[in-house]
């Protein structure tokens, strides 16, 4: 469903992305962890279309994103598949960003009303629905304000559900949040993973979730993969070096 080949990003001189290749299967759930600054933000950063890339290839469903080398030339990529591709993925960042002007029920129906032109009637029951699945239902005509940081995130996560996506990327969203709600935010991505099958890409810093949810996961250092597999295996049997000492640190 997303395949990187041989995609490289710099920022200036600092190479984030070194030639990277990876993909990921259709409702495959996908851990990426490694040292900070070795590109994992970025690299959702790149699939949400919020910034291009200097080299290779970005694929959606077998489409070009972002730029396509062509005899040595970067081209720009095709409107029609960076709309298709904006469609399928849905993000939930580490810092909310609910509309704050907005009630509950206004965040998670707004995109699917005016993006989608989903009936009203027919947005609100889904919204409903997944607020019910975060455990929110009764906040449904509350404002972000008045809502933890916990609750806010768990509503940015009905937020982006609404949209349908087939990917769901997760960018550290717990990192925000005082440690009395991480767990219940985790416990509803938990959840979210065993009942669906839509194809999940987290950065996270929460071993035990990533344990939990992935079918495999990806150690990245300097702008590449440095060891993949399931997580029973890298967690319990690391093999490179790299791998070793980064779990160390971490847990
Ligand atoms: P962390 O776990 O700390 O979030 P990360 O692995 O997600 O780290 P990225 O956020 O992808 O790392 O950043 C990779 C590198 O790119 C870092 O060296 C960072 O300083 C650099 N970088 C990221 N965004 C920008 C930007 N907008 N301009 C310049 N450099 C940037």
């Amino acid at each position: 469903i997303v395949r990187f080949d041989q995609v490289v990003k710099r920022y200036g001189s600092n190479v984030v992305l070194n030639e990277l290749d990876f993909s990921v299967a259709p409702g495959e759930r996908v851990t990426l962890i490694g040292p900070s600054g070795s590109g994992k933000t970025t690299i959702l950063r790149l699939l949400m279309t919020l910034e291009s890339i200097d080299g290779g290839v970005i694929w959606v469903n077998g489409e070009p994103l972002s730029h396509m080398r062509r005899g040595g030339k970067l081209v720009k990529a095709n409107e029609t598949h960076l709309r298709r591709a904006r469609k399928s993925i849905g993000m939930v960042f580490q810092q909310f960003n609910l509309f704050p002007n907005m009630s509950v029920r206004k965040n998670v129906t707004e995109g699917p009303v005016h993006s989608l032109g989903v009936a009203k009637d027919e947005a609100n029951q889904r919204a409903e629905d997944l607020l019910d699945l975060v455990g929110l239902s009764d906040k449904i005509d509350a404002h972000p304000t008045q809502l933890s940081g916990g609750q806010q995130q768990r509503v940015a996560i009905a937020r982006a559900l609404a949209m349908r996506p087939q990917i769901l990327l997760l960018d550290e969203v717990t990192s925000a949040l005082d440690p009395e709600l991480v767990a219940g935010v985790l416990d509803v991505l938990r959840n979210i993973a065993q009942t669906t099958d839509i194809t999940m890409l987290c950065v996270t810093h929460e071993m035990s979730f990533a344990r939990d949810v992935s079918h495999r996961v990806l150690m990245f250092d300097e702008g590449q993969v440095a060891e993949e597999g399931p997580p029973e295996r890298i967690f319990g049997d690391p093999q490179e070096e790299r791998t070793k000492s980064f779990l160390k640190a971490v847990l």
